[in-house]
């Protein structure tokens, strides 16, 4: 796929058209211009949002929010890949991200703060802020010893610093960080500020899919595969396989997750490809296994009730079977699964790490 530049501003009139239409209109017309555009679509930074980002500079905020929860529709039922942007912060008072943060004081939350040297006194070993030893002349007198002190690093040192709150005059060594809200004024310790996790979007394989046939694949078995195969949608898989690690834990019910890792020699071939793939590892799996997207080249099998050792010779087997398959390449691994938390992250991890030889 190529990047087109589009004209941006026929572009923003094209969306905010698409407003105006159903929803399934617009997750479909969305679709393409991602297609369109190279494939992904990422966030800008926006000054004037109230969030901080927008994805289409320029469109106005109410089509802006419209077609933004499309794009949360489309990741959720795996057209599009979230991948993540940034991280912000925002107003727990009106949620706007202009925050100005800032080091205030532990007692009266000001932020007129100034750092004192704290100073060690060789002679007599005294440590104090500089405040606690008097100007004489051209040193400084020490209050414990009463020797006046001349020359930094001959017969003193400074050995840290303080902080002093001009307000109310206290010292301390660490200053609290808050954030005051350039919109409302509201302020927030930085800890209890809400945060933001902000994501692009990537088309999936079913996305591409969907958007050259012309149509979302929402029929009630398009809902759980993948059109036209034996393979579970991302979203499905997940959700089985999430029930499996909860009766691991649960139960103490083994299970083994199987990860491909697939190369293909050309990517005109990638499809009929994968359709011979997903024919050999559907031969070789019993009734009760299941298998089931989780990338682009990226293909999980889960087999409940099964042990590691089970695991093993049923990995092998797949590997050797897909292998012998012309022009595809593969690597099968076991795949450990700690917590159902955790378990996108691990599996994201594991065949990231798998790959096929060149
Ligand atoms: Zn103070
Ligand atoms: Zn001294
Ligand atoms: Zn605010």
């Amino acid at each position: 796929m190529d990047a087109r530049t589009a004209d941006p501003k026929s572009e923003i009139e094209f969306l905010n058209g698409l407003a105006a239409r159903r929803p399934r209109e617009r997750r479909l017309a969305l679709l393409l211009l991602i297609l369109y555009r190279g494939g992904q679509i990422m966030p800008s930074w926006a000054l004037e949002s109230l969030t901080g980002f927008v994805y289409w500079p320029g469109l106005p905020a109410r089509a802006q929010e419209l077609l933004t929860a499309d794009m949360e529709y489309l990741a959720a039922n795996d057209y599009l890949h979230r991948e993540h942007f940034d991280r912000v912060h925002r107003c727990p008072g009106c949620g706007s991200h202009l925050l100005n943060l800032r080091e205030v004081c532990v007692e009266c939350a000001s932020s007129n703060l100034e750092s004192l040297p704290v100073l060690h006194h060789f002679r007599c070993g005294y440590v104090a802020p500089i405040g606690d030893f008097e100007s004489r002349g051209n040193g400084r007198e020490c209050p414990k010893c009463g020797h006046t002190m001349r020359n930094l690093g001959t017969d003193h040192e400074i050995v840290g610093e303080q902080v002093r709150c001009r307000s109310c005059s206290i010292t301390f060594d660490e200053p609290a960080v808050e954030a005051a809200c350039f919109r409302c004024g509201q302020k927030t310790p930085v800890e209890q500020l809400p945060q933001l996790d902000i994501w692009g979007f990537r088309l999936t394989a079913l996305g591409q899919s969907a958007a050259k046939a012309g149509r979302l694949f929402d029929e009630e078995d398009e809902r759980i595969v993948e059109p036209g195969s034996a393979l579970y949608r991302r979203s499905v898989f997940l959700k089985l396989l999430r029930d499996d690690v909860r009766l691991n834990a649960r139960y103490h019910i083994p299970f083994t997750l199987i990860g491909l890792r697939l190369a293909y020699r050309s990517g005109v071939l990638r499809e009929a490809c994968e359709a011979r793939v997903i024919d050999v590892v559907n031969e070789t799996l019993r009734n009760v296994d299941q298998m089931g997207r989780f990338d682009d080249d990226g293909i999980l099998v889960k087999l409940p009730a099964t042990d590691q050792e089970g695991g093993e010779v049923v990995r092998h087997r797949l590997a050797e079977r897909i292998a012998a398959i012309d022009d595809v390449q593969v690597v099968a691994i076991r795949i450990a699964i700690t917590s159902d938390s955790a378990m996108e992250a691990e599996i994201a991890r594991a065949l990231g790490e798998a790959n096929p030889e060149p």
